[in-house]
């Protein structure tokens, strides 16, 4: 019996050997992440006939497209989305709970990747202070370091500190940013190396971004045919500073000086173009894909969020930055063909939460949206202590959409926290942009199945979240009413991109619903090796070629 299955399976491989010269099961020599901020599923299907046949389309058509694949917790931010998509698990087990929190054990808001034991390395000041210290599980990135005896080399990188630092994880061989202002530096923390290897000094020496910051933004095509958008000038955006109205073109080289400098490019396309040059550079620089291991290369491209966030969804200046990114995705997977070789590598791209309309856009259309103050909130809820407990000192810290309760405080008064807690959760739901709010207590003690409150749960962390957790209403921002953001649970938030490509990927898309999760078991599947050590995600087996 076990002899007919061998044969069996031998001459499958056989046969697919007579059409394609490579063995099919061979491991690929590199694997790349590639994570685009913000980008929103239907920016596939939006611009679609406008992208061109070698980028986003290259993949959708020769790759695995998941069309249903969502966040499953809340806070849909920066640096959760980047960790839970190479964790494969939540915030409840990785620790990352959102951007910035307030640290209840040190009492001040901290930031995810910061870390004063060390320093910066490629340039002065304190921007490169920092390590992945507070996340608490694996990553896939740690996992293939261990599986190949340490071997193999696994790096991130991104205009972002924290979208190259916390993918890679715990045992990166590098995590890379970039530093703007008037430095127009790539540079990196003492946690990894203790000197800028020499290609990356060559890189910043090189001063690329001065080229494509001294010219004109103009839309890539002629601005009549941006049919998928508001027309340029309209009051749901924010603009660069001195600039009267948000409209094309944007003279880059005038503005530079009032935004930021070389920080001017994280906020144009030409921030995506720059970062797949750094990315061409990390793979010659370091010969990725040219050994018998495995190598990780993890990027995230920033600028979309920056565009996303000043802009809206629904902008000319969004879909011109999708079709310009679509250029450099091109550019990019033909460098891959070249250095690696077609078949040598595997990648994924997806992206680390979407954006909702902007909220004055949609209350325009008579769509419910809400913009919510926080200072009104806080007024309220010191109302609801002093009403029901005679203090206003209950409250410690409010951010996130959650309640740091004063333990020491309530103590001393004599009360209990937990019923502190719950009449905060009951009475909040008065606070007109305030949908749902539960206590701690009850994450700890229920299980959601599904659903926002499911979500909720996978978001909170026994160990670092607050004690009561609310969620606002569906399109409700705390930001002011130009441009947007993101962070709920809620599926223009949650729903995003996942498309696997290359070596050990099959072709065909899916709409059956999966979570960002699911990436990293996936991945971890398809190289062989043990999963990230708090994985809850599932193993996506359709995409698999095994
Ligand atoms: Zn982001
Ligand atoms: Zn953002």
């Amino acid at each position: 019996m076990k002899k007919a299955t061998f044969f069996l399976l031998s001459s499958i491989i056989l046969f697919s050997n007579c059409n394609n010269p490579k063995p099919v099961n061979k491991k690929p020599k590199l694997v790349v992440g590639i994570v685009i901020d913000q980008m929103r599923y239907d920016y596939l299907t939006r611009y679609a006939d406008r992208y061109g046949a070698g980028g986003f389309n290259r993949i959708l058509k020769n790759g695995f497209s998941l069309e249903n694949a969502h966040y499953n917790y809340i806070p849909t931010y920066t640096a959760v989305g980047h960790t839970s998509i190479y964790t494969g698990t939540t915030p409840s087990n990785h620790g990352i709970i959102s951007n910035n929190w307030y640290d209840k054990y040190l009492k001040e808001s901290i930031y995810c990747v910061d870390d004063t034991n060390y320093k910066t390395i490629g340039n002065k000041g304190s921007v490169g202070e920092k390590s992945p210290k507070r996340l608490y599980t694996t990553t896939v990135t740690d996992q293939l370091h261990l599986a190949q005896n340490m071997q193999g080399k696994t790096i991130g990188i991104s205009i972002k500190d924290r979208s190259a630092i916390l993918p890679v994880g715990h045992t990166a061989n590098a995590a890379y940013w970039y530093d703007g202002g008037n430095e127009n530096k790539w540079i990196t923390s003492s946690f990894y190396m203790e000197e800028l290897p020499s290609w990356v000094t060559e890189f910043n020496n090189n001063n690329k971004a001065d080229a494509y910051l001294n010219t004109t933004w103009e839309t890539l095509h002629d601005i009549k045919t941006y049919t998928q958008s508001r027309s340029d000038n309209n009051i749901f955006e924010n603009n660069l500073k001195g600039q009267e109205k948000p409209v094309f073109p944007k003279d880059l080289k005038k503005l530079r000086g009032q935004n930021g400098n070389f920080s001017l490019i994280k906020t144009v396309p030409a921030g995506n173009t720059y970062t797949v040059d750094f990315a061409k550079a990390v793979i010659k620089g370091e010969q990725l894909g040219k050994t018998k291991f495995t190598d990780f290369l993890a990027v995230s491209f920033s600028s979309t969020d920056y565009i996303g966030h000043r802009y809206g969804v629904a902008a000319v200046e969004t879909e011109d930055t999708y079709l310009r990114l679509d250029k450099d995705l091109e550019d990019f997977f033909n460098f891959l063909d070249t250095e690696v070789g077609k078949g040598n590598y595997t990648l994924f791209l997806t992206a680390d939460h979407a954006a909702v309309h902007v909220p004055s856009y949609l209350q325009s259309l008579k769509i419910p949206a809400h913009y919510m103050s926080t200072k009104e909130f806080r007024d309220f809820i010191l109302e609801i202590t002093q009403k029901y407990f005679n203090s206003k000192e209950l409250i410690e810290n409010v951010s996130n959409y959650q309640i740091f309760l004063d333990k020491a405080k309530i103590e001393s008064l004599g009360l209990d926290l937990n019923v502190v807690a719950q009449k905060l959760a009951d009475e909040v739901i008065n606070f007109d942009e305030i949908y749902k709010a539960v206590t701690a207590r009850t994450l700890q003690t229920t299980h959601f199945t599904d659903g926002i409150m499911s979500s909720l749960q996978n978001g909170y962390n026994q160990k670092f979240s607050g004690d009561v957790l609310m969620i606002p209403n569906p399109a409700t921002l705390t930001s002011g009413r130009k441009g947007t953001s993101h962070g709920s649970g809620y599926s223009y938030d949650t729903h995003v991109p996942i498309i696997f490509y290359g070596n050990g990927i099959k072709k065909g898309r899916s709409s059956k619903k999966y979570d960002i999760t699911d990436i990293a078991p996936t991945i971890s599947n398809l190289l062989n090796i043990e999963a990230p050590n708090g994985t809850s995600g599932k193993v996506i087996e359709e995409v698999l070629d095994k």
